[in-house]
């Protein structure tokens, strides 16, 4: 039997060791760079509705989307967010 794998998951969903690593990337953001929660998590929802979305990667750019969303201005390439 296979393992099923979660399409529209974060890394923070799938494997605490990934997002651990994802999350020094977000810690070293300066704060005042740095997305508020509030941004971060309506950014991530919208992420989690897209078919772009595999395995916590964006396949339009190739980026990990959590650590995507989590400066201020960056933007979706698909202009969602
Ligand atoms: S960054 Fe944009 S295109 Fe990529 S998964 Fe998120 S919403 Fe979709």
């Amino acid at each position: 039997m296979s393992e099923r794998k979660c399409i529209r998951c974060l890394l923070r969903e799938l494997a605490e060791k990934d997002y651990e690593n994802i999350k020094k990337y977000i810690d070293i953001i300066s704060p005042s760079e740095r997305a508020d929660d509030d941004l971060y998590e309506k950014r991530l929802s919208i992420c989690k509705e897209c078919d772009k979305l595999f395995d916590g990667t964006c396949n339009a750019c190739g980026c990990y989307v959590e650590i995507r969303a989590a400066s201020e201005r960056s933007s979706c390439p698909k202009k969602k967010w």
